[in-house]
């Protein structure tokens, strides 16, 4: 559909903006990974923006939980139990009739990235775990794409843009007047993923409405300048802040490139995408469960650590070898297994997605 460029008219008269940034929005393609509360509100600014096509992969569906700061999102959705990625297409559906939005209701991983991913302008982070994260910067690096990270849990977010060195350095923020605004990657800011357990998740300590929403438009807002061309304006500095204690930081990480020896912008190796690291998953036939290795994360999990997380939400037990951990969700039963080189099973589901989802939510990533 043609986009009626009328209804931009305020965002049209911004500086850097104009019918040009306007026409750039309606060709380019952006693809969000996770639909959740980062998710629903950076798809939900970018339709309203009038970017042309939106891919949204996220494989959860809808729950009462996620009203609180999930705004795509209503009871209907909730009653229906519908797929978020799916809820989220018709609703912006009705608020932007003009974009073309893919609602992909699948587990990002190393085996489908490059096919979801496929000649996007852009990938935007709306995630909850650092593997897929370190997934798409691979991916990011590999093929020159600019990656919007963010993340939000308890009171706190950060959120920073990242525009990949490239191979022959020709990307477009690389040959710009003023000199190459290449940053940073994923990996060179956080060279190894936190162990599972160590970083909180949204199910254990709970997370702020607003803080996600600032994170979230932050991130749709880097989208913009990128989309649009304004790469001078992208922002050089990583946000950080805790609503809580109404303390914000810009924080200088541009040097991390520079100062680091990065195994994937700088010797471009691709471990994730290639495989080589990330979480296999294994459905266990006749058990009614599904194993999850975490391969780099051996021998680091503090099992004492996590199972007095889990203790609010279900009857654990440790001993020296494993955790385990009887977790109501959503109106259905799992028993996590848990092992200290950080394989998990999962018993209460045969599908791996479901599996992962429970992981990412009670034990982190
Ligand atoms: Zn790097």
């Amino acid at each position: 559909m043609t986009h009626d460029l009328t209804r931009y008219h305020r965002q049209m008269l911004l500086p850097g903006f104009g019918e040009d940034g306007q026409r750039r929005l309606a060709e380019a393609k952006v693809l969000v990974l996770g639909c959740g509360a980062l998710g629903t509100v950076v798809a939900d600014m970018l339709a309203r923006a009038g970017v042309g096509r939106l891919v949204i992969v996220d494989r959860d569906f809808v729950e009462a939980t996620n009203l609180q700061r999930q705004v795509l999102f209503d009871e209907d959705d909730v009653a229906q139990a519908l797929p978020k990625a799916e809820a989220a297409r018709r609703k912006l559906a009705r608020i932007n009739s003009a974009v073309d939005v893919a609602a992909i209701v699948d587990d990002v991983n190393s085996g489908n990235i490059e096919r979801y991913a496929a000649g996007v302008d852009v990938i935007v982070d709306g995630l909850d775990n650092f593997e897929t994260r370190y997934l798409a910067n691979d991916f990011a690096v590999k093929h020159g794409v600019p990656y919007v990270y963010g993340g939000a849990v308890g009171t706190t977010g950060a959120a920073y843009a990242i525009l990949p060195h490239t191979e022959r350095g020709d990307a477009p923020w690389e040959r710009l007047e003023e000199g190459s605004k290449a940053t940073p990657c994923l990996k060179c800011l956080f060279e190894q993923a936190p162990p599972p357990g160590t970083m909180p998740t949204c199910d254990t300590v709970g997370v702020l409405g607003p803080a996600v929403a600032i994170v979230a438009n932050f991130e749709a807002a880097e989208a913009l300048k990128i989309l649009t061309g304004n790469f001078d304006r992208v922002t050089p500095t990583m946000l950080h802040f805790d609503l809580w204690s109404g303390s914000f930081a810009q924080l200088k990480v541009a040097r991390a490139y520079d100062d680091g020896d990065c195994t994937c912008c700088k010797h471009r190796r691709f471990d994730y995408l290639d495989g080589r690291l990330g979480s296999g998953t294994t459905t266990l036939c006749g058990r009614d469960a599904v194993q999850l290795t975490h391969r780099q994360h051996a021998g680091r999990l503090d099992l004492n650590e996590i199972a007095a997380r889990l203790r609010a939400h279900g009857n654990v037990m440790t001993n020296r070898f494993m955790l385990r951990a009887e977790l109501a969700d959503n109106g259905r039963e799992y028993e996590l297994t848990l092992f200290t080189d950080g394989r998990a099973i999962v018993k209460g589901t045969r599908e791996a997605n479901v599996a992962r989802s429970v992981y990412a939510k009670y034990v982190g990533t």
